[in-house]
């Protein structure tokens, strides 16, 4: 069960730290010494209640979730989050007014405008409040300034305020909340967090409902994180589902309803356990190393030693995401030269510096340094970006 340290730069899913997936390997084959593996047992047993209520605790502990917010766990990942999100917050708003009224989406990328579209195929009434691609030459790579957008959200009533943290795919992460949102306490902020949770920390007070599918920072896929406001829980129970039809708005799918999954400790169906504890190895491992605040800065010099050799090239390097969101997970650049992609991607890979191909909607190269990969990794391409620039300039 050995391997030597991954240098794979893939936005996901994205590499684990080795003693978290040698402990997984061993409880695959016989957990706890049952003779049976951590997989192959009930989802309602006591090892595996003891899994989910170990992830929340760890969960808790290192976001420091406060009483007033509740933690489960849902097949699914970010994808199956745009829709249950929509339809459960839609009910809530619902469940509280008696009326309805659009939620609000601040589109910086394709994943937040992903989940824009996901509301209104679902015929969940939503809107844009500013799609970040207009302020910026039609491209993303830009999040507008609070003052040139939070006008059209005050005063204006939304059944919630939807924000990707960390657009994956175009490297722009809001650097913090906006503040106008925080400031509103007539505002559930609903945000995805599914490619920078436990990156850095965030006071969850602040927020409605987190979402984060577990395969970047967390885990494996196939299993979504959500922590949630309890007074969003009851609001949801309240809906009235002939006053939802009346609106046009579809109830929420069973296995997917968040009070229904709540009352259920995360087991109404079955729950992929060895997925969870595999999370919950992850979140272990995160605090014996010292929290999320270590975690925090060692990415924030990750990212700044990535940044700075790219930027010591500007004739070189192209950088498409202006400097006041540039993402700390998902580093984007581009070659100013043409015709040198497939030799940056050749030499870099004889280096065993792999997955640095940008998005197939974006181009160029991307890579992505989530939690696992240790600053020692990063210096390695830092060389590398280094040295290509000077003998391809
Ligand atoms: N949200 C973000 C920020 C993502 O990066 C991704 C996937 O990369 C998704 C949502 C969609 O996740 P999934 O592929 O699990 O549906």
């Amino acid at each position: 069960l050995e391997r030597e340290e991954p240098t794979h730069f893939g936005a996901g899913p994205a590499q684990l730290p080795t003693e978290v997936l040698q402990q997984a390997a061993k409880d695959l084959i016989n957990y706890n010494n049952l003779g049976l593996g951590i997989g192959e047992i009930s989802h309602r047993s006591k090892d595996a209640t003891k899994v989910i209520e170990d992830s929340k605790l760890h969960l808790k502990e290192l976001m420091n979730i406060p009483d007033t917010h509740e933690v489960f766990f849902m097949q699914g990942g970010g994808t199956t989050g745009f829709s249950s999100l929509a339809t459960n917050l839609a009910a809530a708003y619902v469940g509280k007014t008696g009326t309805i009224a659009p939620a609000g989406y601040l589109v910086t990328g394709s994943w937040s405008l992903k989940s824009y579209q996901e509301a209104n195929r679902l015929h969940v009434p939503a809107e844009i409040i500013f799609n970040a691609k207009d302020y910026h030459g039609g491209k993303f790579g830009y999040i507008p300034k609070e003052e040139e957008w939070c006008d059209k959200v005050k005063g204006k009533k939304y059944s919630f305020v939807y924000l990707c943290e960390n657009e994956t795919v175009h490297g722009v992460e809001w650097p913090k909340l906006p503040q106008c949102l925080v400031d509103d306490n007539e505002i559930e902020i609903v945000a995805d967090l599914s490619s920078d949770i436990l990156s850095r920390q965030v006071d969850v007070s602040q927020y409605g409902v987190i979402m984060a599918g577990a395969q970047k920072n967390i885990g494996l896929a196939g299993l979504t994180v959500y922590i949630i406001k309890k007074s969003i829980l009851k609001n949801i129970e309240k809906a009235d589902e002939t006053q939802l039809h009346e609106f046009g708005i579809p109830v929420t799918p069973i296995a997917s309803d968040y009070p229904t999954v709540v009352k259920n400790n995360s087991a109404y169906n079955t729950i992929p356990i060895f997925t969870l504890h595999v999370m919950d190895l992850v979140f272990q491992h995160l605090i014996k190393k010292g929290g999320v605040a270590s975690q925090e800065a060692e990415n924030k010099t990750k990212a700044k030693i990535l940044y700075e050799a790219l930027d010591s090239y500007p004739d070189f390097y192209n950088m498409p995401v202006e400097k006041s969101c540039r993402s700390t997970m998902n580093v984007v650049f581009t070659l100013k030269k043409e015709g040198l992609d497939d030799k940056f991607l050749e030499e870099a890979g004889k280096r065993k510096l792999t997955g640095l191909k940008g998005h197939r909607s974006v181009g160029g190269f991307r890579a992505s340094i989530y939690n696992a990969l240790s600053l020692a990794t990063i210096e390695k391409l830092v060389k590398f970006v280094k040295e290509f620039a000077e003998e391809n300039q």
